[in-house]
C-alpha cells in the first residue's frame, strides 16, 4: 500500500499539466483501493464551488462541467467540515443531493476527504462503491494521508497554472508572498540557481528538441569532465575503492544507459531538465521499490548523479560575474551570502522562494533598502528567469509580466514614496524628541554587508549593534587578528565621539561560515552565537583582541554578547574579555619600556560589555545580569522566535512570527521595567525599533535607545518628532491590555493612520 502510495503522489507531482494528472490520478486510486469509482472536485473560490474536475466512475460528460456549491451536498459538508466523511448508503443522507447528470445511484458507500494546503481546503477526494458498507479505518487512513501528501502538489500546480497563463496571455498575474522589505521595485528577474535539486523542476514541453539535446550533451561532457577532476583529486588523497564510484557514474553516463533515456525523452518533446527529471525519477523509484538493500542505496547515486546533470544544464549560458545593468534578484533560498555576492548599485529588488521576514536575507534587504519578497514558495524559478515583474514589498504582492494601467498606479505610488522620503531627509539632522520632550537616541544597526552603511550616519548618534558575522562569512578561512583590527578600527572611526557597540560573532542559525560548517537538525536551537565562541576561545580571543587594538585610538568601542541563555556564560565570556584585556596592557606595557611609547590618544582602556536579552531564558535572571554587565540590548528578532517556538526562517510558520503578539510586548515591557529597577541601560536592536508602530511602543515602555538599519533611522526620527510622549503611553497602556496579535496591529494600524503616519507603512502617502 504505501509503494502504491508513494508511486501516485510522485506521478502527480511530475506531471505537466493538471487535468490529466488528475484523471490519472483517480485510475490509480480507484485500482489501489480496489472501489469501483473515484472522483476528484477542485474548489473554485470565484464561484464558491467544487468543481467535478476527474473521475473514474462517474459520467465522463460531467467532467469540468457539473459543480456543486461549498454548502451542499455531501463534498460540501466534507469542505465544510474539513474531515473525512465515511457512509454507508449515502442516498439516505440528510445531505445527499441527486444529480442525475453524474450518474451515480449504483453507489452505496461513500468516502470524501478534503485536500488541505495551509488551513485552506483545496478540493475533495472522494471514493464510492456499489456495496453499502463503511470503508474500514486503514482505507479512510490511506485516503487522508493521500490528501496531505497530494496538498503541496495540488497548490504548486495552481502557482503553476497562473504563471502558465501569466505568460500565455501577456495578462496581470499576481503572486503573494511575505513582505521582506518595504518599497517598490520594478524590473526583469536574473535568477540564481545556487544548487540544482530535480525535485524542485516543473515538467515542460518544448518544439526545440536540437537545441535541448545540444543542451544535454554539454551537460553529460561537463559532468563527465567534473568526474574526471573529482576521481583524480580523490585518489591522490586516498587509495580505496570509494574512488570507483565515479567510474560507476561514467558507465551510467554512456549512451547505452541513462544518456540514451534521456535523449529519447528530449525527442518525444520534453525540455532537457524536464527528460532528465523523467528519467531520473523512474530510475529512482524502481530502484527504492526493491528489496535488495544494496541495489536501494543505489538510488541515491543516481539522484546525486540527476542533480549533478542538472547543475550543469542549469549553469549553461550564465555568466555569473556579469550582470545586467539593473535586475530583480530570485533564488530558491537568498540568504545573506548571495545577497553579499550580489551586492551590486543594479540590485533593484529580491525575491526569495523561501525564507521569512525576519531571516537574515530581510534583514540586509532593509538595511539595503531593496524591497523584497520572501516566502512565495516552491514555484519553477527557470520559468520566471528574464521575466518583468513588479515588488510590492509592503504587501508581499509580486506581478508579473504587469500591464500597462498596474504600472501606472504603481510608478504613481513610487512618486509618492520618494516625496515622503524628502520630507523625513528634513529632520535627519535634528534631534530625536516627541513633541512633549522626551530624548530617545536613535542607533545605527551596522556590519550586515561590508563597508557601506556606517558610510552615512543618516541622522544616528552611534551605533548599536555592528554585527562582525558578515566580514567572516566572504572567505576562505577565519580572519586574521590584524585583518579584524583593520576592519574594527573604520568602523569605530566612523563615529569617533560616540559609542560603537560591536558584537561578537553569532554565527550559526541561518548565519554559516563556509570553512567551518555546521549541520544540525535545529539549528536555531542548536551551537549558535556565544556557544560556539566559548567552546573556540581561540577565535574568541582573537575577536575580542582585535576589538580592543582597534579600540586603541578611539575609546569608543562597547563589548555586546549574543544568544546568552546563562549567567555563566556572561561570566565565562567576561573573564576571556579580562583575559584578552590584561594580556594586551601587559604587551603594550612592555612596548612601551622598549622605548616604543603609546600616542597621546592611544590609551588602553576596558570597554564597556553588554548582552542581548533575546533568549528568554534572560528575562528571568535580569537581576543576576544586571549586576554582571553594563547595559542590556533587546534582540527582538530571536526573542519573538523563541519566545513563540516559531523559525524566523521557515515561511510555512512566517504567519505565527509576530513581535506585536501580546505576549512577546509584555515581555519586552518587562524587561524595560526591570532594567529601570537595576539601573541598567536599554537599548533594542531588533527590526521592531525600526518599525514606526513598535519605535512608538518601545519608547512608551522606556527604552534609552532604540537601533535600527540606516534607511529607518529618518523615518523613526520623523515619527517620533510628531508625536506626544503621552499619546505614545495611552497607546502602550491599550495595547497592553488586548490578548490576540491581530487586535494589535488592527488598533495600532488605525493609530498610525490618525497620527497621519499611514504612508510609512503601506504603499502610498
Ligand atoms: C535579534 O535577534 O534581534 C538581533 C538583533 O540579532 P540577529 O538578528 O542578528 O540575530
Ligand atoms: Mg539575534
Amino acid at each position: 500500500m504505501l509503494t502504491s502510495l508513494r508511486r501516485i503522489v510522485l506521478e502527480f507531482s511530475q506531471a505537466p499539466e493538471l487535468e490529466s494528472a488528475l484523471l490519472r490520478m483517480v485510475g490509480q486510486i480507484k485500482k489501489a483501493m480496489k472501489t469501483d469509482c473515484c472522483s476528484v472536485h477542485i474548489a473554485d473560490y470565484t464561484n464558491q464551488h467544487f468543481l467535478l474536475m476527474a473521475s473514474d466512475g462517474l459520467s465522463i460528460d460531467s467532467l469540468g462541467q457539473t459543480s456543486v456549491a461549498f454548502t451542499e451536498g455531501l463534498i460540501g459538508l466534507v469542505g465544510q467540515r474539513e474531515e473525512p466523511i465515511n457512509i454507508a448508503n449515502p442516498q439516505e443522507h440528510p445531505h445527499y443531493i441527486h444529480a442525475p447528470e453524474v450518474q451515480e445511484d449504483e453507489f452505496n458507500a461513500f468516502l470524501g476527504t478534503p485536500i488541505i494546503h495551509q488551513r485552506k481546503v483545496l478540493g475533495i477526494i472522494s471514493i464510492q462503491q456499489k456495496n453499502a458498507r463503511h470503508f474500514t479505518e486503514d482505507e479512510e487512513a490511506f485516503l487522508v494521508t493521500l490528501s496531505a501528501q497530494l496538498a503541496t502538489s495540488l497548490a504548486n500546480a495552481e502557482a503553476r497554472g497562473k504563471l502558465g497563463l501569466a505568460k500565455e496571455e501577456q495578462w496581470l498575474k499576481q503572486l503573494s508572498g511575505i513582505a521582506g522589505a518595504p518599497g517598490i521595485a520594478f524590473g526583469n528577474i536574473l535568477v540564481c540557481s545556487q544548487s540544482a535539486n530535480l525535485a524542485s523542476i516543473s515538467l515542460q514541453k518544448t518544439e526545440d528538441i536540437a537545441h535541448q539535446l545540444t543542451r544535454f550533451e554539454l551537460s553529460v561532457d561537463k559532468t563527465r569532465a567534473d568526474f574526471s577532476n573529482m576521481a583524480k583529486k580523490l585518489s591522490q588523497l586516498i587509495s580505496d575503492d570509494s574512488v570507483d564510484v565515479f567510474e560507476v557514474y561514467q558507465q551510467l553516463l554512456n549512451h547505452a544507459n541513462l544518456g540514451q533515456e534521456v535523449s529519447e525523452s528530449i525527442k518525444n518533446g520534453w525540455q532537457a531538465e524536464s527528460a532528465l527529471k523523467i528519467v531520473i525519477d523512474n530510475y529512482v523509484m524502481q530502484f527504492e521499490a526493491l528489496d535488495d538493500a544494496y541495489i536501494r542505496e543505489r538510488a541515491s547515486d543516481i539522484r546525486d548523479l540527476g542533480n549533478r546533470l542538472l547543475l550543469n544544464l542549469q549553469q549553461q549560458g550564465t555568466k555569473s560575474n556579469v550582470l545586467p545593468k539593473e535586475f530583480i534578484l530570485m533564488a530558491d533560498d537568498v540568504t545573506a551570502s548571495v545577497l553579499a555576492e550580489y551586492q551590486h548599485q543594479g540590485l533593484k529588488g529580491i525575491l526569495s522562494l523561501s525564507g521569512s521576514n525576519n531571516s537574515h536575507a530581510a534583514i540586509l534587504a532593509r538595511a539595503l533598502d531593496i524591497p523584497a519578497i520572501m516566502g512565495i514558495g516552491k514555484i519553477p524559478l527557470s520559468q520566471l528567469d528574464q521575466e518583468q515583474v513588479i515588488i510590492d514589498g509592503y504587501s508581499g504582492e509580486l506581478f508579473i509580466a504587469p500591464n500597462d494601467a498596474l504600472i501606472r498606479e504603481y510608478k504613481h505610488l513610487i512618486i509618492e514614496e520618494t516625496l515622503l522620503a524628502d520630507k523625513v531627509k528634513k529632520v535627519e539632522k535634528l534631534p530625536s524628541v516627541t513633541k512633549d520632550g522626551r530624548t530617545i537616541e536613535l542607533l545605527l544597526n551596522a556590519g550586515l554587508s561590508t563597508g557601506f552603511e556606517h558610510s552615512k550616519h543618516a541622522g544616528a548618534v552611534g551605533i548599536g549593534l555592528y554585527r562582525t558575522e558578515i566580514p567572516f562569512m566572504n572567505r576562505s578561512c577565519f580572519p586574521s587578528e590584524q585583518e579584524q583590527t583593520k576592519l574594527y578600527r573604520q568602523v569605530l572611526s566612523a563615529f569617533p565621539k560616540q559609542a560603537v557597540t560591536m558584537r561578537t560573532l553569532d554565527v550559526g542559525g541561518d548565519k554559516s561560515l563556509p570553512y567551518f560548517p555546521i549541520v544540525e537538525d535545529n539549528p536555531f536551537l542548536g551551537w549558535r552565537g556565544i556557544r560556539i565562541t566559548l567552546d573556540h576561545p581561540e577565535i574568541f580571543l582573537l575577536q575580542i583582541r582585535a576589538m580592543i587594538k582597534a579600540n586603541l585610538s578611539h575609546n569608543n568601542l562597547e563589548i555586546m554578547l549574543p544568544m546568552i541563555s546563562s549567567v555563566s556564560e556572561v561570566d565565562d565570556a567576561t573573564r576571556l574579555i579580562n583575559q584578552a584585556f590584561y594580556e594586551l596592557k601587559a604587551e603594550l606595557q612592555a612596548k612601551n619600556k622598549r622605548s616604543e611609547p603609546l600616542t597621546g590618544s592611544e590609551k588602553i582602556l576596558k570597554p564597556k560589555i553588554g548582552i542581548m536579552i533575546e533568549v528568554p531564558s534572560t528575562i528571568f535572571q535580569l537581576k543576576e545580569l544586571a549586576s554582571r554587565v553594563d547595559f542590556f540590548s533587546v534582540g527582538s528578532n530571536d526573542l519573538t522566535q523563541y519566545l513563540l517556538a516559531v523559525d524566523r526562517n521557515n515561511a510555512r510558520v512566517a504567519n505565527l512570527y509576530d513581535a506585536y503578539h501580546p505576549a512577546v510586548l509584555r515581555a519586552l515591557n518587562t524587561i524595560a521595567e526591570e532594567s529601570s529597577k537595576y539601573l541598567v541601560p536599554l537599548s533594542l536592536c531588533g527590526e521592531l525599533a525600526g518599525e514606526p508602530a513598535g519605535a512608538l511602543l518601545l519608547l512608551a515602555m522606556g527604552y534609552d535607545k532604540l537601533s535600527m538599519n540606516p534607511h529607518n533611522v529618518g523615518r523613526i526620527k520623523w515619527v517620533i518628532r510628531h508625536v506626544d510622549f503621552q499619546r505614545t503611553k495611552v497607546l502602550l497602556a491599550h495595547v497592553l491590555t488586548f490578548s490576540t496579535a491581530k487586535q494589535v496591529h488592527c488598533y495600532l494600524n488605525e493609530q498610525l493612520e490618525q497620527l497621519g503616519l499611514g504612508g510609512f507603512v503601506r504603499a502610498g502617502m
